[in-house]
């Protein structure tokens, strides 16, 4: 309880909301390690940081989120070989979407705990979007994890589900990572009978049963729904930029993840005016 007092203590807010993009920035950071290392197969723990270009060492004032990379002009110190910008840009990213989570669920005044599946959820919509695009997989390695976070939250904070029961808590992470998986698979499998080509990845189908365990079942629909959605329009845009016929698969993983995020940050809002709907046509 104090930790909730403490949170929304109205004087606190402020500094509460300028932390969580910091703490965003050096989450960023680290995945900028997992986006590079994981679909190559290296270990994101045992080897320090060093440039991929000279073999450099970085050292910690190198590695300062946002700052070194402005600092250094995008170039390593020693061989001054360019830094991608996604290194700045994954940092900004992951402060920003932390920072607006942080906003949501204190202007909600939602359970404090509710963040540590958000974080958790930010840092697989965060990897998916670069791996997906770059790659065209999401690796079991970044679902897995958000999966058991999903459960292990649950039976520890059974307010994120809306219910002082650890077990009823611990059923609805399983219900949404189940009945995700279940449905996804059906869908995946009707999809490559249709179409005769694969419209929904394995990676894909993983992803959204994470989404299920941390954010239920309603967050998976609702990111199925968005990514279809956002994914037709750039489909469509790129097709038309093209001209010719679009037969180029686009990475859906993306389009999940930004779906996914927008329910986060608003998703109870979406149930509100959908049952809000309902009331009016009810005479
Ligand atoms: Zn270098």
């Amino acid at each position: 309880m104090t930790l909730c007092y403490n949170l929304f203590d109205p004087e606190l807010l402020p500094l509460w909301r300028i932390m969580s993009f910091v703490f965003g920035a050096c989450i960023g950071s680290f995945l900028n390690v997992c986006i590079w290392r994981i679909p190559r197969g290296e270990s994101i723990v045992t080897e320090p940081s060093h440039c991929p270009k000279c073999g450099h060492g970085i050292r910690w004032y190198e590695n300062i989120p946002l700052i070194s990379w402005l600092a250094l002009r995008g170039k390593c110190s020693k061989c001054y070989g360019a830094v991608s910008s996604r290194y700045f840009l994954v940092e900004l990213l992951t402060g920003i979407l932390f920072y607006l989570l942080v906003l949501k669920v204190t202007l909600y005044q939602q359970p404090p705990a509710i963040l540590i599946v958000y974080f958790g959820m930010t840092m697989l919509i965060v990897t998916t979007i670069f791996i997906d695009a770059e790659h065209g997989i999401i690796p079991d390695k970044t679902t897995y994890p958000a999966m058991l976070l999903g459960v292990v939250t649950a039976v520890i904070f059974p307010e994120i589900w809306s219910t002082a029961s650890r077990l009823e808590a611990l059923w609805y992470s399983l219900a949404g990572l189940s009945l995700s998986a279940a449905a996804l698979t059906l869908v995946a499998y009707v999809g490559k009978l249709i179409f005769k080509m694969e419209a929904l990845g394995w990676g894909d189908v993983k992803y959204l049963a994470a989404v299920g365990a941390c954010l239920g079942l309603g967050a998976t629909f609702f990111a199925v729904f968005a990514g279809s959605l956002f994914g037709s329009v750039v489909g469509i845009g790129l097709m038309f930029i093209r001209k010719k016929g679009l037969k180029t698969s686009i990475a859906f993983g993306p389009y999940l993840a930004v779906g996914t995020f927008i329910w986060m940050l608003c998703g109870e809002r979406f149930i509100h005016y959908y049952l809000n709907l309902f009331q009016y046509l009810d005479p």
